[in-house]
């Protein structure tokens, strides 16, 4: 495999990207629906918006592959950041630079590869690309590159924003790289425990001052534990990667999404329209939606159940108090049946929990 040399503006390139503020951040919904675009649309397994960062290939969003990060000597977008035009590479196996690379050696075994570079910065440096692999070797029609350039320029649109709510960019701004990685949950690319928990407690206190609502919305996966039995724990893996991208998929981006404990997650969110049971009911039914490919070939479906509380408008709520309601909240729905959202005034009433399709029921599983 030969390492792409480094372009001529390394230095401002980076300087440029790292501006960019974007380099361990989670996962974040506007790239991933440009990701699963591009899969869709080019037929193709593997998508990704990456960043070439000094030493690696950090990956924004990624389809159809269980990575975060690539060595930049083993990175082939390092390679379609020299130049403007998108990179083709039709049949990897056959090409010397590549032949002999990892994912093409080894799993997932691509051979098409194509890249357009993304540009950011007042001289539009070529900081990242929009990607697509497959396994299968061909050339692409002129349309289909165009396409490739268009869904590129809607990605480097995107690279130039940040849509993250007040208390996220701060927590970003206030670590560097390093230690930002403490903050992100490995396996699913969302804030972690530890991060999830200092969003709360810094948003109660910004709506505490500024009289806005905060609510939490708490997830536990139904019978999980059955789908690493039955499946094997890989399939859990999956399962818990695409039950993350189903509840981005349901969320405003200001809302803050956490990887609380193993199969449970956590969202802050603030007075959002409709309340925080019209939140928890579109990650319900995101979550409903779901299928997993199992490794026999077959597929698993997900469900979750979902407790929530809230700190009112003007009110102050100690955060321990709030996350023991919603997990009182989240066992009532376990308790009533599962796949459904229950709130804490329902759960400490003597009324039904709410069910899936609105309605109320007495019968307790
Ligand atoms: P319930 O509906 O009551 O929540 O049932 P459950 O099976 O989901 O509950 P339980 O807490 O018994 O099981 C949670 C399971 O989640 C057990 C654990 O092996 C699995 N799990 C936790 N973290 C991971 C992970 O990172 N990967 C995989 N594959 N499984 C995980
Ligand atoms: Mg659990
Ligand atoms: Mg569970």
């Amino acid at each position: 495999m030969l390492s792409a040399p480094l372009p001529p503006d390394e230095a401002e390139r980076l300087y440029a990207l790292r501006s960019l503020d974007l380099l361990d951040t989670p996962r974040e919904e506007r790239f991933e629906r440009i990701t699963r675009l591009a899969v869709r649309l080019f037929g193709l397994p593997i998508a990704t918006v990456s960043l070439i960062d000094g030493d690696r290939e950090w990956l924004k969003s990624v389809q159809g592959l269980a990575l975060r990060e690539i060595a930049r000597e083993h990175s082939l977008a390092a390679h379609a950041i020299l130049d403007n035009e998108p990179m083709i590479v039709s049949d990897a196996q056959a090409d010397p630079r590549f032949g002999d690379h990892p994912l093409v050696l080894g799993e997932p075994r691509f051979r098409f590869y194509a890249a357009c570079p993304l540009h950011a910065g007042r001289r539009r440096h070529r900081v990242g690309t929009l990607s697509v692999a497959g396994r299968i070797a061909h050339r692409l029609a002129e349309a289909d590159a165009q396409a490739l350039r268009d869904l590129a320029a809607i990605a480097e649109a995107e690279i130039g924003r940040s849509l993250a709510s007040e208390v996220q960019s701060q927590l970003l701004r206030e670590r560097d790289t390093a230690r930002r990685q403490a903050l992100l949950d490995a396996l699913t690319g969302l804030w972690n425990r530890k991060a999830i928990l200092d969003l709360l407690a810094r948003e109660l206190v910004r709506c505490e001052r500024e009289g806005i609502g905060v609510s939490v919305v708490l997830v536990d996966l139904d019978h999980f534990k059955a789908i690493n039995d039955n499946h094997g724990h890989l399939t859990g893996d999956e399962a818990l990667r695409a039950a993350s991208a189903a509840m981005l998929q349901a969320l405003r981006p200001y809302d803050a999404l956490g990887r609380y404990g193993g199969e449970e997650f956590l969202i802050v969110t603030t007075d959002p329209e409709g309340g925080p049971v019209a939140v928890a009911e579109r990650i319900r039914a995101r979550l409903a939606e779901v299928r997993v490919a199992t490794g026999s070939g077959g597929v698993v479906a997900l469900s979750g159940s979902v407790g929530v509380a809230r700190c009112p408008a003007g009110e102050r709520r100690e955060l321990d108090d709030l996350l023991r309601a919603a997990d009182r909240a989240l066992y009532a729905a376990k308790h009533a049946g599962r796949d459904r959202v229950v709130t804490e005034d329902a759960a400490n009433s003597d009324e039904a929990p709410v069910q899936p399709d609105g309605s109320s029921t007495d019968n307790a599983a």
